[in-house]
């Protein structure tokens, strides 16, 4: 052996093993996925690998900071990493950094650098930085939204299906809610922008786009003066290749009539409506700060469904909200039990530092918030139940997202990915393309059928490895 070849294997402490190849460690939701993938392309077009698969030089965690318990689960990734990291480097970006700045510097000490939301288009200089530089550096000022070229990001979930966001921040300040705080105000994309990269995701053989932002329906406002979904809903049904539009999500009193027009007259905009109301009773909602009541929500629901009967409406609510009498909740009962809606999502409510609910009096006991949010959940069931037994006999369109052990497994316009259920039906096919499907069995979460021309099983077989796999309702 060389005195050369055995030099390389005593690592100067200062240089790490690849500086060149970066792992990213994603936590929290569909944005923070995006931006991941964004920082990704910086980084491939800059030169690093960033598949994972190599010993990285360089972690970047991109931190969710939404609840007491995404926080909790992003300080243990910080930690980890940086007790794994040797003569490495680790960054800490994302939503927590932005929440925390300097104190969670101190709480998860021994990173490189901590960096907050909306820096995705300078990820070359600051991993350059961590080499550059022995102490750790800090930088949370209020977002700036630096976007990444749109062909660069690097794609890592399934190439026919894509979150594209459209906006950043929120505008609304609901009293429970940390998001504006880090976020900060909301912020369009222009259209062209939006309409470019969606011709980039259809070229790289995307298929469905599925929108997202904090409030969909506050797209464009402070960009072109007006609320702008629906001009930006009939440029992207243009792109040829996408050919599933679907939002995620509305804020109630936006959704206004030209929205639910431009869903119910453009082709590839699906009949698909996710609408957060957090909660029915007004006193509730005026503590939330949140607009209208549940008698206002169903005339929206009923002329939503009057323009689109079809339409599959998803929400989520908070259930123990301080001050938050049983009268009060019964309200939100009686609503889930009139509304029939065809998914309902719940929280119990968690008390965030810096929000308006922390300090309110009448903090519900967890003991209550539990049992209330069993309540609601029971009484769902039942109605998920029975809206998708309704789907029994029909044939939808189902865009496949995996095929094996003899079974198809995707999703119909009433699915969003990750979210949603599945449709399953025995047979194959492509992954990416569309079938359609003949409903069999409608269960709470999934529907089970047969592909459309192929006669139906004698019995179904549950695919044991997909329902494994479905994503929570
Ligand atoms: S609309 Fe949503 S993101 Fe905005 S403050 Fe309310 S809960 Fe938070």
């Amino acid at each position: 052996m060389s005195l050369g070849s055995f030099s390389l294997k005593l690592h100067n402490p200062l240089v790490p093993q690849n500086p060149t190849n970066v792992r990213i460690v994603t936590l929290g939701c569909a944005k923070n996925e995006v931006d991941s993938e964004e920082i990704a392309g910086v980084l491939r077009s800059a030169g690093y690998g960033v598949d994972g698969s190599a010993e990285a030089g360089v972690t970047v965690i991109n931190t969710c900071g939404f609840l007491e318990s995404a926080k909790q689960e992003s300080i243990a990734a910080i930690k980890k990493a940086i007790a794994e990291k040797g003569n490495g480097r680790v960054i800490v970006a994302g939503c927590l950094a932005q929440r925390m700045g300097e104190e969670l510097a101190r709480l998860a000490p021994g990173a490189d650098s901590y960096v907050g939301v909306g820096q995705m288009g300078r990820f070359n200089d600051i991993v350059s930085g961590v080499f550059g530089s022995t102490q750790p550096s800090i930088d949370v000022k209020p977002p700036h939204h630096r976007w990444a070229d749109v062909t660069t990001r690097a794609r890592t979930g399934r190439p026919w299906s894509a979150y594209l966001k459209v906006s950043e921040g929120c505008d609304h300040r609901c009293t429970f809610c940390t998001i504006p705080s880090f976020r900060g105000d909301h912020v369009s994309k222009p259209i062209e922008r939006v309409v470019s990269e969606a011709r980039h995701l259809a070229a790289t053989g995307c298929r469905e786009i599925n929108m997202i932002a904090q409030d969909v329906t506050q797209y464009g406002f402070d960009l072109y003066k007006e609320f702008s979904l629906p001009r930006l809903l009939r440029s992207l049904d243009e792109v040829d290749g996408i050919e599933w539009i679907r939002m995620l999500y509305f804020y109630p009193n936006r959704l206004t009539d030209e929205v639910i027009e431009a869903m119910a007259t453009l082709p590839s905009v699906l009949p698909y409506v996710d609408i957060p109301l957090q909660h029915v009773h007004p006193d509730t909602l005026r503590r939330m700060k949140r607009p209208w009541d549940g008698a206002r929500y169903l005339a929206l629901i009923e002329k939503v469904r009057s323009a689109m009967p079809d339409v599959a409406i998803r929400t989520t609510f908070i259930v123990g909200f301080p001050g938050e009498t049983e009268a009060e909740f019964g309200s939100l009962l009686d609503f889930v039990r009139d509304a029939r809606l065809d998914r309902v999502g719940a929280f119990t409510f968690s008390r965030e530092p810096g929000t308006p609910a922390f300090d309110m009096p009448d903090q519900v006991p967890s003991k209550v918030k539990r049992e209330r949010y069993d309540r609601l959940m029971r009484m769902q069931a039942s109605i998920s139940l029975l809206k998708n037994k309704a789907w029994e006999g029909r044939t939808v369109s189902v865009l496949v997202d995996e095929c094996k052990d003899g079974w198809v497994a995707g999703r119909s316009f009433r699915d969003a990915p990750e979210i949603d259920g599945w449709v399953y039906a025995q047979g194959s096919a492509v992954p990416g393309s569309f079938v359609e499907v003949t409903v069999t069995d409608g269960q709470q979460h999934d529907l089970y059928g047969h592909l459309a021309g192929v006669e139906a099983p004698k019995k179904r077989l549950v695919p044991l490895q997909m329902a494994a796999a479905r994503a929570p309702q």
